[in-house]
């Protein structure tokens, strides 16, 4: 007899994540429904997969009840705006997808007895105080700052997976994600690598905000993927960070893509946006415990891949 195949729903699964998630659990073996209002995501992301059996599509917003039929035995919460252009356009999607519709979907995990996986991000530290930022770290998050509409939906929606991990009993799991860049990344998403890889391509300028002295730490999204899949099938309840530890200032960082991309392009500085944390880095101790996870792939080598891909995008059709 052949055995049940495991059902995962992927919300904001035609996302530059959410996709790369949803050919991972499917080559797991899992039965996948992608769940996405496609506001910032895009069915060119998921094109790939019509005419899967096992691959289903729902176009819906998760800030409205969520009817999905039949078992479920994970859910995995990636809906919501990313890039801070997107979430700086869309102040109150964001803060409604982060606050009602991560509700939503706890209260299907609750009704399914699914587990349930919240992607979380980095901006919960805010602009940190401490360097590297550890999960025991509290942040420094100015609610009320432009950028507070994103990192506030964060922190309630992890509250909102612990309240009910600890009074409903649903299994949650919390992945607090660092920058990370890869294939279907949008070009005019607004993130430091997309548009400095267009403007390299072009042969533009390369804008960077401030002095540039501000840093980040870039990983290659196979290495997201696989610590989300590790999470998922761990015991683990507390929040873990999955990024990776090089780190960068953001004037380097141009640089290397101008170097990786062979560009002519030079560096203009811009003004800073406010809120921008000074200083992003993760620290993994936790992840490397209790995931036996750390990222192999090196900026260098995830960049040009990248690159590769972003090459393939411009090119005309
Ligand atoms: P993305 O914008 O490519 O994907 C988000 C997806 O969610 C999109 O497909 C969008 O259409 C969908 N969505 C938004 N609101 C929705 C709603 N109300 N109902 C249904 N679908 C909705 O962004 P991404 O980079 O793939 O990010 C995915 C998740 O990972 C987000 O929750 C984000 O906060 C988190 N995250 C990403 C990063 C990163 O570096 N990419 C870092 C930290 C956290
Ligand atoms: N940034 C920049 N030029 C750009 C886009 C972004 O200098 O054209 C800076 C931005 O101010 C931030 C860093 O690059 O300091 C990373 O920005 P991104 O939007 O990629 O991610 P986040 O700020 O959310 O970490």
């Amino acid at each position: 007899m052949s055995k049940k195949k495991k059902r995962v729903l992927i919300t904001g699964g035609a996302g530059f994540l959410g996709s790369h998630l949803c050919d991972r659990y499917l080559s797991e073996g899992y039965e996948v429904i992608c769940m996405d209002n496609l506001s910032t995501g895009s069915a060119d992301n998921i094109a790939h997969l019509t005419g899967n059996d096992h691959f289903s599509f729902v176009k819906h917003d998760v800030t409205n009840y969520i009817h999905v039929g039949g078992d479920l035995d994970l859910i995995l919460h990636f809906a919501s705006p990313a890039s801070p252009i997107d979430y700086l356009e869309m102040p109150i999607q964001t803060l409604k997808v982060g606050s009602l519709g991560t509700h939503k979907a706890l209260g299907l995990a609750k009704a399914k007895d699914a587990r349930f996986l919240l992607a979380s991000t980095s901006e919960v530290y805010g602009d940190p105080k401490t360097h590297p930022q550890a999960e025991d770290y509290w942040g420094n998050v100015n609610p009320i700052g432009h950028r507070g509409v994103y990192d506030e939906a964060k922190r309630f929606a992890e509250a909102m997976a612990m309240a009910y991990h600890r009074y409903h009993g649903v299994e949650t799991r919390i992945v607090r994600i660092f920058n990370t860049y890869g294939s279907r990344m949008r070009i005019h998403d607004g993130r430091a690598l997309p548009t400095f890889m267009r403007q390299a391509l072009r042969g533009n300028p390369l804008t960077v905000y401030g002095d540039g002295s501000q840093t980040r730490s870039f990983m290659y999204v196979d290495d997201l993927v696989e610590g989300v899949w590790r999470l998922s099938q761990s015991d683990y309840t507390e929040p873990v960070n999955i990024g990776n530890p090089q780190e960068i200032s953001i004037l380097e960082f141009a640089k290397e893509i101008i170097d990786l991309t062979g560009s002519d392009s030079k560096i203009t500085f811009e003004e800073l946006p406010k809120d921008d944390p000074q200083v992003r880095q993760p620290d993994i101790s936790q992840a490397k415990k209790v995931l036996e996870w750390e990222p192999k792939y090196d900026r260098r080598e995830g960049l040009s891949k990248t690159f590769d891909y972003f090459k393939k995008k411009s090119l005309p059709e």
